[in-house]
């Protein structure tokens, strides 16, 4: 038997077996993959990547559930249960040694997505890809374009860095406890190259963060927060079509220019 799901932890198990499979099928892992999941939970799914995959590092932040769960697979030789904190997981260390490319899996908790993409970022040149269940909206900000509702500075942090994808849309009531929100899988893809040619990412973003401070200004006005008096003036004059536009309207592209600039 197991104890009543931590909601300090993000326990919200996926029970719905069509939603397991249909999961298990898009990621399409084969048995040349290495996979990392993050937030083993009971098992479920974990059981059915193993059967699939050559390898599976199975994270479990719950001491009691990764015990459980050792015990359940300890017979199972290319699956190992450990229990730790996947913001502290150091993959450069786990994986050291391995030449193939880690594919990761999580249905993790909703209140450390940001902090778990930026953590797997420090990682993205031994990632193939990166599926994760997270809050719909969420999914919805990562991969939204220019003028859209949900465009923001996480998108395009998201997008400069990775390949963001919908699979579908998973909804509340396939998980116990039902959180209050649906939920999608998405896939993050790690670019080689990042998305576009910057001389200084810190600017690019510091940019980008100080535009969508202040949403409903113009970039004119809200750019003064991260470049100096005189850098505005020197681009004004060529840069001035952008400038006059709110940070929504601006696509990656745009963005990185300005940096540029
Ligand atoms: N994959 C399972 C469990 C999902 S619930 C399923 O789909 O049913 C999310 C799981 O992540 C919980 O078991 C929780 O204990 C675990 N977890 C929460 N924070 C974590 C962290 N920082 N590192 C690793 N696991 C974590």
């Amino acid at each position: 038997m197991y104890p009543q799901p931590k909601k300090s932890l993000g326990q919200n198990f996926l029970i719905d077996p069509n939603i397991r499979r249909k999961i298990i099928s898009i990621m399409d892992f084969n048995n040349r993959d290495a996979v990392l999941e993050i937030g083993a939970g009971r098992g479920e799914l974990t059981r059915m990547l193993a059967a699939r995959v050559k390898f599976i590092y199975a994270l479990e932040i719950d001491r009691f559930l990764s015990e459980s769960l050792q015990q359940e697979f300890c017979q199972l030789h290319n699956l190992k249960v450990i229990n730790c904190d996947i913001l502290k997981f150091d993959l450069d260390k786990a994986f050291f040694g391995l030449s193939a490319k880690i594919n990761v899996f999580g249905n993790i908790p909703y209140y450390i997505t940001t902090p778990i993409i930026e953590h797997l970022l420090k990682y993205k040149h031994k990632i193939k890809i990166i599926f994760l269940t997270v809050q719909k909206e969420f999914a919805q900000r990562m991969v939204s374009l220019p003028s859209s509702r949900d465009y923001g500075a996480f998108s395009l942090f998201v997008q400069y860095h990775f390949e963001p994808r919908i699979a579908f849309n998973i909804k509340k009531g396939s998980f116990y406890p039902v959180p209050k929100v649906d939920s999608s899988l998405i896939s993050l893809k790690p670019r080689l190259t990042s998305a576009v040619e910057v001389a200084d990412e810190r600017q690019l973003f510091s940019i980008i963060r100080a535009s969508f401070n202040q949403r409903r200004k113009v970039l004119r006005n809200s750019m003064q927060k991260a470049v100096s008096k005189e850098k505005m003036e020197r681009i004004a004059w060529r840069y001035a079509n952008l400038l006059k536009l709110r940070p929504e309207d601006l696509s990656l592209r745009d963005f990185a220019e300005l940096a540029n600039a």
